[in-house]
Formats: C-alpha cells, sequence, structure tokens
C-alpha cells in the first residue's frame, strides 16, 4: 500500500469509526448473533492475491451484528472500557509509526513519552514519587510479574539457583475469596502451587477478613512454610469490594511479606480526591496495577504497573544481550527490564491523547457522573419491594437481584438467569450476571462514556418490567 493509497483509504475508514460511534444507541447492545454467523461469512481458505480495498466497508458493515457493543451507552455489563475516540488516533498514531521499544535506543520517545505520562498518572493517583511506572498489557500480567519479582525478592533470587523447586520452605501467597481469576492464575503459572495459595474468607461487605489473613498466616508459619506475597484488592470484580488495606500493610510489614494492590478497576477513581480513603496506606504496597483502559477509558491495551522499589523488579526481569547494549545504557530506562515482553508499543500516546482531549478534570467530572449514576440506583434498589442489594456501592458498580418471595434459592438463581437474559435479548440493554458467595446475582457496571443519568433510568425501568414478566417456576 503506497502512502497515496492509505490516505484514501484512511480517510474511508475513520469515517466508518465516526458513522458507527455516531449510530451506536440504535444498535441491539449484546450482539445477537450465534456461534459460526461471523466464520460464515469468509471463505475456507486465503486468497491467493490481493483483492484489494473495494467494498471493505459493506464488509466491515457485514461484522456489526456480530459486535457487542461495549460503547453503547446502554452498556451496563463486565466493565467499562476503551472509550474515547481521541485514543483511538493515539493507537493509529502509535502503530502507523511503527516504534519497537525494545531499549531505549531502538525509540528514545516511545521510552520517554512512557516515563512522563506514567508520572503524570501517579500525580493523578496521588501516589508518592518513589513510586515509578511501568505500562503492561493488562492487569493479569502485571499481577503474574508481581508475583514472580516476590518470589525472586522473598528467596534472594531463587532464579539462580535452583528455582522454587529446589527450596527448603514452601513458599505462600494469600488473596481474598474474592479476588479476580487473574490473581490465583498468576500465583499458578509463578510456580507457588495450588496447596500453596491460601483463598481468604470475606467479610460481609465480600472484603478479606483480616483475622482470617492474620490467622492463615500464623498457621503457615507455624507449619515451616514462608509466607511470600498478599494480593489485596481494591475493588473486586464481583462487587468492587474494598479489602482492608491498612491493616493488611501492618500484617505485610509484621512478617515481611510482599504487598501488591489490584486496583485494576477501582484504581481510576484514585484521580478523585474523595475516593483516596479506599485505598489508604497505598504507599506502603510493594507494586500496584490500575488499568487505565478500564474506567479511565483509554484505549485498550494499557495497564499500569507501579513499583515502590525498582530495584526488586529490575532484578527478576533483567537481561543482557551484547546486541541490546547501547552507549547511554546507565543513563536511561530500558523498559524491557519492567516486565516480560522486549518488544513494546506506543502506548503511551494513548494516555497522552486522552489527557489532551480531556484533561484531569475532564475525567474527574465523567467519574463523578458515573459514582452519581451509581447512588442513585442504590437508593432506587434500596426502596422498591423484592429488589436486593447485594453489595455496598462505593463506586459505579450496582449488585442486585429481584427476589418476588417463596423461591428455594435454586429456583431464584432461574429466575435471575431468566429475567437478565430477557433484558439482554430486547437489545436495549446489556447487563452480566456473575455469581456471588454460590449464588447468581446481576452486575450492573456503570460507567460507558457516553452513559447519562437517562440511561441508567430506562434501565432501571426495563429491568423491573422484564423481571415481572418472567413466570416463576416453583
Ligand atoms: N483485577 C480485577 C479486580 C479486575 O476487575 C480485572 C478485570 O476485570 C482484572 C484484574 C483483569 O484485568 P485485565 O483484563 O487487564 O487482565
Amino acid at each position: 500500500m503506497s502512502p497515496e493509497e492509505f490516505k484514501r483509504l484512511g480517510y474511508q475508514l475513520i469515517d466508518f469509526i465516526a458513522e458507527y460511534r455516531a449510530g451506536i444507541e440504535s444498535m441491539p447492545v449484546m450482539s445477537q448473533v450465534q456461534p459460526g454467523d461471523i466464520k460464515s461469512l469468509f471463505p475456507p481458505n486465503p486468497p491467493q492475491q490481493g483483492r484489494g480495498f473495494s467494498g471493505l466497508q459493506d464488509d466491515l458493515r457485514a461484522l456489526l451484528p456480530g459486535l457487542t457493543h461495549w460503547q453503547s451507552p446502554n452498556f451496563f455489563a463486565w466493565f467499562p472500557s476503551n472509550a474515547p475516540l481521541s485514543s483511538v488516533l493515539a493507537d493509529i498514531v502509535a502503530t502507523g509509526l511503527g516504534q519497537t521499544g525494545i531499549t531505549w535506543q531502538a525509540s528514545p520517545a516511545l521510552t520517554e513519552v512512557e516515563e512522563v505520562m506514567n508520572d503524570w498518572l501517579r500525580q493523578m493517583f496521588g501516589l508518592p514519587e518513589t513510586f515509578k511506572g511501568v505500562i503492561q498489557d493488562t492487569a493479569s500480567t502485571g499481577t503474574f510479574v508481581a508475583l514472580l519479582t516476590a518470589r525472586e525478592w522473598a528467596t534472594q533470587q531463587c532464579q539462580d539457583r535452583g528455582g522454587l523447586q529446589a527450596e527448603a520452605q514452601p513458599l505462600t501467597v494469600y488473596v481474598s475469596d474474592q479476588a479476580h481469576s487473574s490473581v490465583p492464575k498468576a500465583a499458578l503459572l509463578a510456580g507457588f502451587g495450588r496447596d500453596n495459595l491460601r483463598l481468604i474468607e470475606t467479610d460481609d461487605a465480600h472484603a478479606m477478613r483480616l483475622d482470617r489473613l492474620a490467622a492463615a498466616i500464623e498457621h503457615d508459619l507455624a507449619q515451616g512454610r514462608k509466607p511470600c506475597a498478599v494480593v489485596a484488592a481494591i475493588g473486586t470484580t464481583g462487587t468492587t469490594a474494598i479489602d482492608p488495606l491498612r491493616g493488611i500493610v501492618e500484617l505485610c510489614q509484621q512478617h515481611g511479606i510482599w504487598l501488591h494492590v489490584d486496583a485494576a478497576m477501582a484504581g481510576s477513581a484514585m484521580i478523585l480526591p474523595e475516593c483516596r480513603w479506599m485505598w489508604e496506606g497505598v504507599e506502603y504496597a510493594d507494586s500496584i496495577a490500575i488499568n487505565p483502559h478500564k474506567w479511565l477509558g483509554v484505549a485498550f491495551d494499557c495497564s499500569l504497573y507501579y513499583v515502590r522499589e525498582p530495584q526488586h523488579l529490575i532484578r527478576a526481569m533483567s537481561t543482557n544481550p551484547s546486541y541490546l547494549h547501547s552507549a547511554a545504557d546507565g543513563q536511561v530506562k530500558n523498559y524491557k527490564d519492567w516486565g516480560i515482553p522486549l518488544g513494546r508499543r506506543f502506548r503511551a500516546l494513548k494516555i497522552w491523547f486522552t489527557l489532551l482531549d480531556q484533561g484531569v478534570e475532564g475525567l474527574q467530572a465523567r467519574l463523578r457522573r458515573d459514582l452519581a449514576n451509581a447512588k442513585w440506583l442504590e437508593a432506587q434498589v434500596k426502596q422498591m419491594p423484592g429488589w436486593e442489594l447485594l453489595a455496598p456501592v462505593p463506586l459505579q458498580t450496582v449488585c442486585v437481584r429481584y427476589n418476588p418471595g417463596g423461591l428455594s434459592p435454586e429456583q431464584l438463581d432461574r429466575h435471575t438467569l431468566d429475567w437478565v437474559a430477557r433484558v439482554n435479548r430486547t437489545g436495549r440493554a446489556f447487563v452480566t450476571p456473575a455469581m456471588l458467595k454460590g449464588r447468581w446475582m446481576i452486575r450492573v457496571s456503570i460507567g460507558a462514556e457516553t452513559t447519562e443519568h437517562s440511561h441508567v433510568e430506562a434501565l432501571w425501568t426495563l429491568m423491573q418490567q422484564e423481571a415481572q414478566k418472567v413466570e416463576v417456576d416453583r
């Protein structure tokens, strides 16, 4: 493709994206296609000759029914993510510039813009200057990197000897029973083993119980194991529960345990001073994962990973092949030593463009709008007979169930899944069910960029209508 052709087609495709976004509210929010429908649009074999791009927009339009519209104002599923068109442009520029940041020398601008953005966001989150950041693809990777680093830190670099397999004492990891699935997964992939992973019981607000954490640590010590890491969730996935960070910090300090904070979701809210009570004590964390690609809206993927003492991370992650040496080494950051991949995209542009577009105050205003909408919905649910609120609402997620009364837990589960399926089939909104302590509930996750109060009101009306229509299976 020549630069001229790129320009012509590029303008058309920008028009296509802009029209898609402008018309998004008229499309069914949850994709209504059946498995295989989209695959069937493609021939079974690849083209032997390039066909060119005539008819491309029609081809793309044919894919639209296969999209679940995350950017619809009526999207209330999983979590808000990936929104502003300004960061879409940044993504195009990042790819267009064709940079691969394997070292500082390979792209000084890529490295240094990332340093600046990591620091701007650090200031926005109210973290102390000692914290240094690096962009990872996802929080799953951030947590994995944290547990690898904790493992090496706790064993004085066991990778240089026989690895975890040669350690005299088994190392243990503590997470709440509400931790995101990526957290136990990271512990298992980092080699701790399921026998050494403790799922700590949570309280009525679904937050980690400190007494249970303390007891588990004491028990492991008494059994000759070595407590290695605690992962605290600031905003669990199910209900945005807030683990008691101050008390967890004290236990970690008392026993010399690595503390990783998974703030993938709630981290965005830390740009609001009034929300920072949620992670009081965070300045003592060893590592923190926050996803700007969630509620802050930066185009996916963009996950911030902060560490208080970078030397532990670098010791665990660094490599030093001769072909990556440069005269600037020693004066510059080489982010290849701050995570797993060598290659690095110019992701920092997405943060920069988002901030140029909205500024800190614009982002704060949007988050405050969503918090107010969640509070409004919480109040409606509380005062409506038959409706149950299943968790506190510190952020933008409201967890609810409709209970017509007289149903067994299994019947109530079926009823819940039935009415949420009805809501989603209407195409007028999309909400997702999830299990909370063994029973189904509905999570209403508010915060798509275009969701205004009227959309939340319309959702509440729709939920009540559909829940009433379901026949109770007694
Ligand atoms: N941690 C929490 C609390 C989450 O809510 C999520 C995603 O929903 C993750 C981790 C995983 O995020 P990612 O997709 O960036 O790996």
